[in-house]
């Protein structure tokens, strides 16, 4: 598009010139939080988050640079850590050029160019850069997909982009060319062996931004050519497959292109149909859409959970008989106790959103995105931001599980200040840092208002044009908004704020105090487009009420039981927050209880909580099945939390559904 002036070339995901994007991303560092829940977020993981992880993952605790170290020749010692651990850190280094390209303090630069120069010196004259491979003897490289070469890759073309966007920086980015290099000659060719790779395949999402950077071609076609490798080979274990189920669990049992179920594990699952989205972005195939669209809505309408999660069992089985490990499961089957939704595939299924707003220009999705990071995102991390949960489960009852079984991965009942397998925790905090980038797009003629919170967006129009504007809120515990146009040019473009799906009821929007007569329906963009100048005033009012969430029918776990819900943030009952010893499974709730909402500065990081009447049963009987004539139970008056902070007092029961007396 060479009409078209690449400014807007520095995003997370650069959609600047792709020609199937109706709303594209900001630079990034174009929008900044001022104040409220974002701007604490965001300093929390500049002060905390990001540092401590530095910490962990740069020392012998995490092990991660080391593995770089001994790869390079710097140190002795042999490689610890998951074989994707590279991956991570690459997730890691991905979020410190986040938070540098917000404050730009040049220590945080150096700190990477030092992880850089390591990093350049342990990859191979070829490019190939994996150190789970290269410091072990186990396995030659691209030999068999489980020891997930093909998700470092991916991270790590992606975090080299970003920083090359960020800090004009090449020397991360030309470690990730010379590594694409190596995998276009060795996974372009025709050949079975190779086919079956991309295990975790991040990689494709990464070739596209590498694509988008450097505007090689052949990036774009190898990324493509790893979705046309999916469903082409037969589904039997060979030499590259071992170590893992196969089919569903890694969505190789169906071509993409007709697909119509989300399978398999959810994290892959998820990377790949981002990626697919980055591919479509590009090349505008209507078969890659359609089947995006079949399962974007197949993920969201039959699989997710009330708080944007997916992923709903550690193990299972697929329709068609594979197992899956931490992953889909049948439509409706939403367990909450042992519910899986890794916080990754929470994350991937708000960044699979994220693409398909931008293809679409619809805002369900960025409802979808909103979702995921009030509740299933920001769960994984402690409102401290040093301990992290990788599974997020709706309800959390002590002594039913053996979590002794599950120690070597991921369910534990409190937060960890280190997980053996660390994917999720730099995958929040990059999100965290990231958020921004999110807040807004460019529309055509205009700008689009994702995500709500007090920031200041200095940044151009596709045209050109520069546009300041700030907002003002406290949302998401208030749903009052308000938006002043500092600078524009002088002709007509829209600006365009969606109306979140919760906000059905009595919302207002108004320019100068004027009504502007817009339709506001839930789940849609109100788009106001007149002659702007600075000065004006855009208020939108979205009254927040608490509101009870019901599951559909089909969803036995959550039969005659109620959410409670508050905007965008989901609540829970957590037992710090009951009398001594009581059991979650012992908590109902009388529908006739009134719900008082109030906000604690200085309570969980500041949240809203909710006051309201439970009851508590008392009669109890262990046995499996037992006769009952009528219960009794006490009242008592509790407070709810918001879910993503629950876990933040010590341990706990926490349950997000309540079974519903209806009195
Ligand atoms: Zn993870």
């Amino acid at each position: 598009m060479s009409n078209t002036l690449n400014i807007h070339s520095k995003a997370i995901t650069n959609n600047s010139e792709s020609p199937n994007v109706k709303l594209k991303s900001i630079n990034f560092g174009d929008c900044k939080w001022t104040s409220g829940f974002w701007a604490e977020k965001t300093k929390t993981a500049t002060d905390v988050m990001v540092p401590y992880m530095g910490q962990v993952l740069c020392g012998d605790v995490g092990h991660a640079l080391n593995n770089f170290k001994i790869a390079a020749g710097e140190k002795e010692g042999e490689h610890q850590g998951m074989y994707w651990h590279d991956g991570d850190f690459y997730k890691f280094m991905e979020a410190k050029t986040y938070v540098y390209g917000l404050n730009k303090n040049k220590k945080l630069l150096e700190e990477l160019d030092e992880y850089i120069r390591i990093i350049g010196k342990a990859q191979e004259d070829d490019g190939y850069l994996q150190t789970q491979i290269q410091l072990s003897d186990e396995a030659d490289r691209y030999e068999n997909r489980k020891y997930h070469e093909m998700y470092n890759t991916g991270h790590l073309l992606i975090s080299a982009c970003v920083h090359y966007r960020i800090t004009g920086q090449r020397n991360f980015l030309d470690i990730a060319i010379k590594h694409a290099e190596l995998l276009y000659t060795m996974f372009m060719p025709e050949n079975k062996h190779y086919g079956r790779f991309g295990f975790n395949q991040t990689q494709i999402m990464g070739l596209v931004e590498l694509y988008r950077t450097v505007k090689e071609s052949k990036y774009l076609v190898l990324a493509e050519k790893f979705i046309n490798n999916r469903g082409k080979y037969d589904v039997v274990h060979d030499s590259t497959t071992e170590g893992y189920p196969i089919g569903d669990m890694v969505q190789e049992r169906t071509p993409f292109r007709i697909s119509n179920e989300a399978v398999g594990h959810a994290v892959l699952a998820l990377y790949y149909y981002a990626g697919a989205a980055d591919v479509y972005a590009e090349t505008g195939e209507t078969a890659l859409i359609d089947a995006l669209d079949r399962l974007w809505d197949n993920v969201t309408t039959k699989k997710m959970y009330v708080t944007g999660a997916v992923g709903q069992a550690h193990y299972g089985a697929s329709a068609s008989r594979d197992m899956i490990e931490e992953g889909f499961i049948d439509a409706y089957m939403m367990p909450n106790m042992t519910a899986y939704n890794e916080t990754c595939a929470n994350l991937c299924n708000a960044m699979f959103s994220q693409r398909m707003l931008g293809i679409h220009g619809d805002a369900k999705y960025a409802d979808i995105i909103e979702l995921v990071l009030y509740n299933s995102g920001l769960s994984g991390i402690s409102v401290e931001g040093k301990d992290y949960f990788y599974a997020n489960p709706l309800r959390m009852v002590n002594n039913t599980r053996n979590y002794d079984a599950h120690k070597d991965v991921t369910e534990t009942p409190n937060r960890e200040p280190y997980l053996d397998c660390f994917c999720c925790p730099p995958n929040i905090v990059r999100t965290i840092a990231k958020v921004s980038g999110w807040a807004y797009s460019l529309s055509k003629n205009g700008v689009s208002v994702n995500l709500y919170g007090s920031n200041d967006l200095n940044t151009t129009l596709l045209d050109g044009s520069n546009i300041k504007l700030s907002q003002d809120s406290d949302y998401p515990w208030k749903g009052l908004v308000k938006l002043t146009v500092e600078e524009c040019k002088n002709e007509a473009f829209e600006i365009a704020l969606r109306i979140p799906g919760w906000a059905k009821k009595n919302v207002q929007l108004s320019v100068n105090g004027e009504p502007t007569g817009i339709n506001l329906k839930p789940a849609s963009f109100a788009k106001i487009s007149r002659n702007w100048k600075a000065g004006d005033v855009i208020t939108l009012d979205m009254p927040i009420e608490t509101t009870f969430i019901e599951g559909h029918p089909r969803i036995e776990e959550v039969r005659n039981q109620l959410a409670i819900k508050r905007g965008p943030i989901v609540y829970c009952v957590e037992t710090p927050d009951l009398p001594a010893n009581t059991s979650i499974l012992d908590v109902y709730f009388p529908h006739k209880s009134e719900l008082k909402a109030n906000y604690n500065p200085d309570f969980l990081g500041g949240v809203t909580t909710i006051t309201t009447e439970l009851k508590i049963r008392q009669d109890k009987d262990d046995a499996l099945y037992h006769e009952i004539t009528k219960p009794s139970f006490e009242k008592v008056d509790v407070q709810l939390v918001p879910y993503f902070a629950w876990s933040n007092r010590g341990q706990a029961e926490m349950t997000v559904w309540l079974p519903v007396l209806w009195e």
